[in-house]
């Protein structure tokens, strides 16, 4: 190399990160991605997300935020609350030293994830057989979904407001679901169908029993056990399918792939690998744990020793796959009106301006993930571009598609700033968009974020098999992720 070559920026790696690991580090790895494994496995859709997130944050000391407006609390730096949006959405922060209104360090990801939904008139028989209707939900890739095992997760929710939980296929014990797929004998005509017209939307039905009822009257008798059944089991009838939630997931829990265990295959990573990262770091903030009072600072005002200098602030949202929409999306106010309460709490008259200017000097990482460079279909990748496994956690100045149409493109000041994080924090990263050029294109929260003003940018573990019911990351790539989320929630911006 001649002498004045500047070396690759530290980090910065274009490498397999496991050759520069150090065995404490790679003991650090294991131990936070086997928590993930068991976040994982337990968090099957987006209400079990929140509610396993909820568990975590309540037993490291976070307050209901709700119970504290309604008990009329304060807030002060070093508290740590969170607040629920109906059961889906979730917002956690540990109150920073300076002020809300100099901004928040928000760590965004989704707890959604692609699925079949059960229909509201679902149950009908057919065949000697009874299925459930679904309407999927998200992008699928619709033939992958077929002739595997599902669970079904969900709540009935009775006119009285009762709510009945539901879970099925998950326990070693328990059945499963699946949807039926053609014979290779029988599929000439079949086979001459597009990729795209093979499994028709419509007919992603469930197969959820064969065994007729003894009730003589009845006209449908298959149709008439499974119901029977249900009414056994969970005391609904037919008509309570009408308010319910539920929903078709791959059954089986997450497990370690690869001989060397270097990869985790599991459903649902996009984005609960970065929503879980994002929450593991708030809980690993320093001072999370502790409550030491420290003397009053030259402002006068008293804190907690390791509380991050900026409100530190996780966002687990539902409804990304399907644009961020409806009261649970990012679309909503939620944030915005979590951090006015959160403002009102603080002391001080509360304005609407003091929250547009948190909102507007805030930054953020929206938390979600990239695709990996996959070697069976190098073609849409253009791979100076493109994430690689074990490179670490990847930052996406923009998403997108065709000429950026829809991207919230994060600006090279903001990028500048990440680079000086990483690289103080040891955070192994790369750069990458999602796919070559006009090959396709995705986008995520980070949009919805930017609209305040607020800088942000996507940063998060690349998958194999995207979107699949069994999708694919690389160890290092979540450790690097989970390490690069502490380090920003942590910074400063240099005051310190
Ligand atoms: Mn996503
Ligand atoms: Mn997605």
């Amino acid at each position: 190399m001649p002498k004045n070559t500047p070396k690759t920026p530290l980090n910065y790696a274009r490498a397999n990160g496991y050759e520069k690991l150090s065995p404490a580090e790679a003991k650090k790895l294991e131990a936070v991605c086997a928590d993930y494994l068991v976040f994982l496995g337990q968090a099957k859709t987006e209400r079990k997300a929140h509610d396993e997130a909820v568990e975590l944050l309540e037993a490291a000391g976070f307050q209901d935020l709700d119970g504290l407006i309604r008990g009329g609390g304060a807030l002060k730096a070093g508290d740590k609350v969170y607040r629920s949006c109906a059961g889906k959405t979730l917002l956690a922060a540990v109150l920073g030293r300076q002020p809300l209104e100099k901004g928040l360090h928000i760590v965004g990801g989704h707890t959604d994830s692609p699925r079949l939904d059960v229909k509201q008139n679902p149950l009908y028989e057919s065949g000697e057989m009874a299925l459930l209707d679904t309407h999927y939900y998200g992008g699928i890739r619709k033939y992958q979904w077929v002739a595997m095992p599902l669970a079904l997760h969900g709540v009935f929710v009775k006119p009285d407001g009762k709510k009945i939980v539901v879970e099925v296929g998950e326990e070693p014990g328990d059945p499963v679901f699946c949807i039926t797929d053609l014979l290779p004998h029988l599929s000439a005509d079949h086979n001459k169908k597009s990729l795209a017209e093979s499994h028709e939307g419509e007919n992603l039905d469930v197969l959820v029993g064969s065994v007729p009822s003894r009730d003589k009257k009845a006209k449908e008798k298959i149709k008439q056990r499974v119901l029977e059944l249900l009414h056994e089991r969970y005391g609904v009838v037919e008509e309570d399918f009408l308010s319910a939630e539920l929903e078709f997931v791959p059954a089986g829990k997450p497990r370690e792939a690869g001989i060397d265990r270097s990869l985790i295959i599991g459903y649902g990573q996009d984005d609960r690998v970065c929503a879980y990262t994002a929450l593991r770091a708030l809980l690993d903030l320093p001072g999370t744990g502790r409550k030491e009072i420290r003397p009053a600072g030259p402002g006068g005002t008293s804190d907690t020793a390791g509380t991050p200098e900026f409100t530190a602030c996780v966002l687990l949202c539902d409804k990304e796959e399907i644009g961020s929409v409806g009261a649970t999306g990012m679309h909503a106010n939620f944030f915005e009106n979590t951090v006015a309460e959160m403002l009102a709490l603080c002391g001080g008259p509360y304005s609407e301006l003091v929250l547009k200017r948190a909102l507007e000097s805030s930054w953020m990482l929206s938390a979600d993930v990239n695709a990996l460079f996959d070697p069976l279909f190098a073609g849409v990748s253009e791979k100076k571009n493109a994430a690689l496994l074990n490179q670490g956690t990847c930052l996406t100045k923009y998403t997108g598609s065709r000429g950026k149409s829809g991207a919230s493109d994060a600006s090279a000041e903001f990028i500048a700033q990440i680079r000086r994080i990483f690289a103080r924090a040891g955070v192994v990263w790369q750069a990458a968009e999602l796919g070559k050029v006009d090959q396709g294109g995705g986008g995520t929260i980070a949009y919805l974020m930017a609209r305040y003003g607020m800088s942000v940018v996507d940063c998060g573990v690349a998958l194999l098999s995207m979107h699949a019911p069994w999708e694919v990351s690389g160890k290092f790539d979540v450790y690097m992720t989970y390490k690069g989320f502490l380090a920003f929630l942590k910074d400063s911006r240099g005051a310190r």
